[in-house]
């Protein structure tokens, strides 16, 4: 759209109404249409004269801007108290200038809102830091728990190895056995098999103790073990359950398998010379008592236990060197050898 000077307006009002009353001077429609032609033939130079400045200024605004410089501000012409007087130019600048404040406020607002996340990201980087410390540290000392822990475990495995072993023949102790006892009654409870006990003393041993020391007494119960344990069955469990007392414990084993395994014993010791040092050499003998228990009303642990020490009993008060059994059904011992 082109804009048309104040001026040639007005030029043009007051023509248009001389023309009208055809009182217009001849020097007046000369003026009027040299105004005209000017106006029609050069309009860039109006434009220039009368939007050219604020133009260029919003140009420099723009380029401002595009540089990225919000605080620039037009100056606006002809500030009007009344905005309605206010040409489309100036309200145009008034909007331009109100653009750029809003621009600038948000940028302010941007800024200190990446500041912020820059802050916050620096801060959880210190903290991931932190933690990665305090995790390395965790670490050590997981590393430091799990050894101990390994070593507390062995430990314990050893000590519960101790707990159940003699510690002079390193066969099972009394404990070891009257644990064994209880667990292997529990089990032929339930499948309706019988258990058998033999239970060895050693004869006049405070007699080897007395004539040849205390260490060669221990020598004699060590090897005695080892007879013990190598003429019992591989899954019965051969017990140390007092100074000269053994046991072995036959689960499943009847009456008649139990005598076999005593006998067994019986002879091996009574054959083996044992040697006590300083060329001194001695035989022994033992005496043993043998409990089998079945299902039957009198099936029961202290039982096994009570009458093979019964039928020990009656072995040693019957010449030693003896096997008695305990007979469940008779509730008798019987020497059998
Ligand atoms: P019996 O034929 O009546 O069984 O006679 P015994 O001498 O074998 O029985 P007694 O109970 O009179 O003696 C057992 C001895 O065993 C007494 C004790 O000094 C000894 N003794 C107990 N424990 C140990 C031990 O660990 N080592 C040694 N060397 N001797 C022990
Ligand atoms: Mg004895
Ligand atoms: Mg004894």
């Amino acid at each position: 759209m082109m804009l048309i000077p104040q001026g040639i307006m007005f030029g043009l009002a007051k023509g248009t109404t001389l023309v009208n009353d055809k009182w217009f001077s001849q020097i007046e429609a000369v003026s009027l249409v040299s105004a005209l032609l000017l106006a029609l033939a050069t309009p860039s130079l109006l434009n220039e004269w009368l939007i050219g400045k604020p133009l260029e200024k919003m140009r420099y605004f723009c380029s401002k801007v595009k540089q990225g410089d919000y605080r620039e501000r037009l100056a606006l012409p002809n500030e009007s108290r009344d905005r309605d007087d206010e040409d489309s130019i100036t309200i145009l600048m008034r909007d331009m200038n109100w653009m750029a404040r809003q621009i600038e406020l948000r940028e302010q607002e941007l800024k200190q809102a990446v500041e912020t996340v820059r802050e916050s990201r620096q801060h959880i980087e210190k903290q991931n830091q932190s933690l990665a410390e305090t995790n390395a540290e965790l670490m050590v000392i997981q590393g430091r728990l799990n050894e101990r822990t390994t070593e507390l475990e062995n430990a314990f495995q050893k000590m519960q190895v101790m707990a159940l072993t003699d510690p002079l023949t390193t066969i099972a102790n009394r404990r070891c056995f009257f644990d064994t006892l209880e667990q292997q009654f529990a089990a032929l409870v339930c499948n309706c098999r019988p258990i058998s006990l033999v239970m060895i003393d050693v004869d006049r041993f405070k007699t080897i103790n007395d004539t040849f020391g205390h260490e060669a007494g221990d020598r004699v119960l060590r090897e005695l073990a080892g007879i013990i344990q190598k003429y019992s069955r591989e899954n019965d469990l051969v017990a140390r359950i007092g100074g000269e007392e053994f046991t072995v414990l036959l689960p499943g084993a009847d009456s008649r398998e139990a005598v076999v395994v005593a006998r067994r014993i019986k002879t091996a010791v009574s054959s083996r010379i044992f040697e006590l040092g300083d060329e001194q050499r001695i035989s022994i003998t033992v005496s043993i008592g043998i409990c089998t228990l079945s299902q039957t009303p009198c099936f029961a642990r202290n039982n096994l236990y009570n009458y093979a020490d019964q039928a020990l009993y009656h072995s040693k008060n019957n010449g030693r060197n003896s096997i008695s059994v305990f007979d469940s059904t008779i509730r008798s011992v019987v020497k059998v050898s």
